[in-house]
């Protein structure tokens, strides 16, 4: 892979991108040819992504504190809650009860993934300002994760889309599975590109490129946003999902935020996984990526010292201690 023209001709290209990216959006911190974003929007994804792959299954009240604590540390993006059946994800009927108990923070959108009709009234009659389809770019996982092929999931969200368009909802489109699979192993950038371009046309407003097993790279990351680019995938419509089992996460958003990327999906905590997934490990943790951007003076309107608090919090609810490694600095700095 390394060694593929394709790839050769990815890193050839990443100085011109670098120049290329010093649009008014990207004027932060000055780092030779490099300019990252001056700020970055994170949406939070663990109290839905994060718990749903929890084995215990939390109280309502715990999953509306946690919320209630994203929002007042500064998170203005949380994925609250998901209307799929019950006898697929315990852990999330009650996502109506969720919605309807939240703090509702001014100015905070609270969304919900909805990957039917039934899914999206449901999320509608509980006051869900963003709804969410997802589809995989591989056919394996597509089939073993909503067991049906890739064209036949997209079929299934066109009613979903127009119903949200008459209701004024904003739809996001996931990608799962979009730098390898735990069936099918490699994952071709073009599939992703495909996939991508499919929820877009389909009216998504933006387009969550997920990293499930967590096992890219910045070189695969780099391939795969290019990919993309040349494939006419507008950038500023995607955001990143990467999980950090491999520990590479930081370093892949990093080259996402060098490629134009400014919105993150990030976890408190860690919190996630995939139980169709094997092996894989959480969500990058919305600690150490804020940590990180605070480092690069990127501004993502996170307090990291309320974010610790709320990653206490989940953590000791579920009986362990954080998966960030900042959370686990910090704490021991403060005892
Ligand atoms: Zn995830």
């Amino acid at each position: 892979m390394i060694g593929s023209h394709r790839c050769r001709r990815a890193f050839a290209s990443l100085s011109a991108t670098r120049a290329s990216i010093a649009s008014p959006t990207h004027r932060g911190l000055k780092c030779g040819a490099i300019r990252w974003p001056k700020s970055v929007s994170l949406v939070e994804v663990g109290p839905r992504d994060g718990l749903q792959n929890e084995l215990s299954t939390v109280p309502t009240e715990v999953k509306v504190e946690l919320i209630d604590r994203l929002a007042a540390a500064g998170c203005k993006a949380i994925e609250a809650a998901s209307f799929v059946s019950p006898k697929w994800v315990p852990q999330m009927a009650d996502g109506d009860q969720v919605l309807a108990n939240l703090g509702r923070a001014p100015g905070v959108k609270y969304a919900a993934l909805t990957p039917n009709l039934r899914g999206l009234e449901a999320a509608l009659e509980a006051g869900a300002d963003e709804v969410a389809v997802f589809a995989a770019a591989s056919e394996a996982f597509s089939s073993a994760n909503i067991n049906c092929s890739i064209v036949e999931s997209l079929e299934r969200f066109k009613p979903v889309m127009e119903k949200a368009k008459v209701a004024g909802l904003p739809v996001r489109g996931y990608v799962s599975c979009v730098l390898g699979c735990p069936y099918e192993g490699r994952v071709a950038p073009g599939a992703v590109a495909e996939v991508a371009t499919s929820l877009l046309d389909m009216g998504c407003y933006s387009v969550s490129l997920g990293d499930t097993i967590g096992a890219g790279t910045a070189g695969s990351t780099l391939v795969l946003l290019e990919t993309l680019r040349e494939a006419g995938v507008p950038l500023e419509k995607v955001a990143v999902h990467f999980h950090d089992t491999y520990g590479q996460a930081l370093a892949n958003i990093l080259v996402a935020l060098e490629e134009g990327i400014t919105v993150l999906d990030t976890s408190v905590s860690g919190l996630g996984g995939c139980p169709y997934a094997p092996g894989a490990s959480g969500n990058v943790a919305t600690e150490d990526v804020v940590y990180m951007l605070d480092g690069m003076g990127i501004n993502t309107g996170v307090d990291l010292d309320l974010l610790l608090d709320t990653s206490l919090y989940i953590s000791d609810k579920l009986g362990r201690p954080p998966q960030s490694r900042v959370a686990r600095a910090m704490l021991a700095k403060r005892s």
